[in-house]
């Protein structure tokens, strides 16, 4: 008989590695965030480089949400093939091969929305999308270095001169900008963590209103994380912010910001080896954890993990009760967004039964 988890299975029968996720949990986080943000009236365009799910994303936008962002072509690509359309591609799309199948994207998907950078950029798409024979101009947004330094014209002269241009170009359609402050969002003080991200807050909505007074219409001042977005919808002008991670969160993020929403994602393991009398070897290693951001935690506290390779993790503890070969632990993952992309199902469950099974839509979608 095949291997086929089903819907009102128990999570003990999964098999391990699984990747399972407490709904209580996440509707919490998400209820959390929504009654968090909503009533200040600005769109919640949640990052879905987190879920990589057309299936979470519409839950989302059924809790309030309003249309999603991803961060590459090839995300909005499977998203939007699965009906999904509202979607912001929140990096850059550069080369021949990446404009070319944004054209064919934007002929399926009129909704797409597009940010740039540079005038080189800018001009590639507008060039492209002219030979198309598409009429209507691609919604565009600006991207602003706010401080993190990864991508975004600098404020000033450089964003107003590329704000002409792009203003300039018949496929493009000037509607906003863009400053991701990703550099604050584990900032550990909060006092400071809110005081740098106003500041830069000042930059993206002074840039917005710079472009207003050169006579564009801005419509979309868009922003923040899941460590800044309660900052950012403080700030008059801003009209959209973008957290991801707040849904299953990290450990990563819960040292940062703290257990406002939960640990609502785990990395379900099975002990396959006794390796002495307080360590054991399970089944989780790098290809199911990543460990950018620090080692995965084990859920229940006392045992302490640690990598031994590919495929395999060791869990050693001082005291509490013993693990023994074929006991099963949660792993909570240090950093959500690249562990999610490790693994091809979720397995939502409610106190153990399992209520629905998710696809990571763009698993492996890093183009
Ligand atoms: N916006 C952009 C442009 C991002 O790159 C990210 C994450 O890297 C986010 C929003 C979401 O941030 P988080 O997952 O920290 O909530
Ligand atoms: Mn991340």
């Amino acid at each position: 008989m095949a291997y086929e988890p089903k819907i009102g299975d128990h999570i003990n029968s999964l098999d391990t590695p699984s990747m399972i996720v407490d709904l209580d949990l996440m509707e919490s986080n998400i209820q959390k965030l929504m009654s968090q943000l909503l009533p200040t009236g600005i769109n919640i365009r949640p990052h879905l480089k987190t879920t990589k799910s057309a299936i979470l994303a519409r839950k989302l936008n059924a809790a309030g949400a309003k249309g999603g962002c991803v961060a590459k072509l090839s995300e909005a690509e499977v998203i939007s093939s699965l009906g999904f359309t509202d979607l912001l591609i929140t990096c850059e799309i550069i080369g021949e091969a990446k404009v070319r199948r944004l054209v064919e994207l934007f002929r399926k998907n009129r909704s797409i929305r597009i940010v740039v950078d540079s005038e080189v950029g800018a001009s590639a798409i507008d060039e492209a999308l002219g030979k198309s024979g598409i009429d209507e101009p691609i919604l565009t947004l600006i991207d602003l270095d706010v401080g993190l330094h990864r991508t975004g014209v600098q404020a000033g002269e450089p964003a107003l001169k590329l704000a002409r241009h792009v203003a300039g170009l018949k496929h493009l359609k000037l509607i906003g900008v863009q400053g991701y402050e990703g550099h604050l969002q584990h900032v550990l003080d909060q006092e400071e963590r809110k005081s740098s991200c106003l500041e830069c807050m000042a930059t993206l909505t002074q840039t917005a209103d710079a472009f207003r007074k050169d006579g564009y219409n801005i419509e979309v001042v868009t922003t923040g994380g899941t460590g800044t977005a309660e900052f950012c919808v403080t700030v008059p002008g801003v009209t959209e912010v973008q957290p991801g991670s707040f849904l299953f969160m990290d450990t990563d993020y819960r040292n940062a910001v703290g257990t406002f929403y939960s640990n609502s994602l785990t990395i379900l393991s099975t002990v396959l080896s006794k390796q002495g009398p307080k360590r054991v070897t399970i089944d989780s290693g790098l290809k199911c954890l990543t460990t950018d951001s620090g080692l995965a935690e084990c859920k229940t506290l006392g045992y302490v993990y640690s990598v031994l390779g590919d495929e395999h993790g060791s869990l050693s503890w001082k005291d509490g009760p013993d693990l023994n070969v074929s006991d099963r632990v949660e792993m909570v993952p240090s950093h959500i967004d690249p562990t999610i992309n490790l693994h091809d199902f979720y397995y939502a469950h409610r106190k153990g039964v399992i209520e629905e099974i998710w696809p990571v839509d763009a698993r492996g979608k890093v183009q």
